[in-house]
């Protein structure tokens, strides 16, 4: 299977991890930059994204992913991983920095504190099928969206709750703790459609 990195600085990575080796992927836990190096796509799970920053930067992988991710790896982010690819922050803290990527607007903490978590259904036409049951805790929103993002689900209200542009997804939930696979296995998808393509074009040159 292809190679997915996770980021294992801080979060519910080992979640990621397992659904990930579950669906055949190759699991790389990422927290230095030479893992960086060889990854097909990246998972950033949900956790806090203040300390993800901060975490990633010290341990020097927050560059070289930051490049990666522009040169189009692939990359699902949940929750607080949403947040590290978005390319504008509200309420972040000073100084937050992110990895960026995803042409969207994102509000930290949108639905308020801890204890104001929630669980709902979601339609998710991309993936067809049941709604999903997807679990909000301290969740970020998708205020707004540039032209290259669209929305892939939303609650009742119309706020925006997932969303993609190309290779790249986020969602304000947390799939991965639910066991729901389907956003993981629409991820892996687009990694083995980038990753076939990459096999062919370098075939071609060779
Ligand atoms: N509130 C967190 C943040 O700002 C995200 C919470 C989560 O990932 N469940 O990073």
């Amino acid at each position: 299977g292809p190679t997915v990195g996770v980021l294992a600085l801080q979060g519910d990575f080992r979640e990621h991890a397992r659904v990930l080796a579950e669906l055949g992927a190759r699991v790389v836990l990422v927290r230095r930059p030479e893992d960086v190096e060889g990854l097909d796509g990246l998972v950033i799970p949900g956790g806090e994204s203040t300390v993800m920053d901060k975490l990633s930067r010290a341990f020097g992988v927050a560059e070289p992913l930051r490049r990666r991710i522009a040169e189009g790896l692939p990359v699902y982010g949940t929750c607080a991983g949403l947040i590290m690819i978005a390319d504008t922050l509200l309420d972040a803290i000073d100084g937050q920095q992110n990895f960026g990527g995803l042409d969207v607007v994102v509000r930290r903490n949108a639905f308020g504190s801890q204890n104001q978590s929630f669980e709902t259904d979601l339609e998710v036409p991309a993936l067809g099928g049941e709604p999903v049951r997807a679990v909000f805790i301290r969740g970020p929103v998708v205020e707004s969206l540039g032209e290259k993002a669209a929305p892939l689900a939303s609650l009742p209200d119309g706020r925006v709750v997932a969303v993609e542009q190309g290779d790249l997804i986020g969602t304000s939930f947390h799939p991965e703790i639910q066991g729901d696979v389907r956003f993981h296995e629409y991820f892996l998808a687009k990694v083995r459609a980038r990753a076939g393509a990459a096999a062919s074009a370098s075939a071609a040159i060779a």
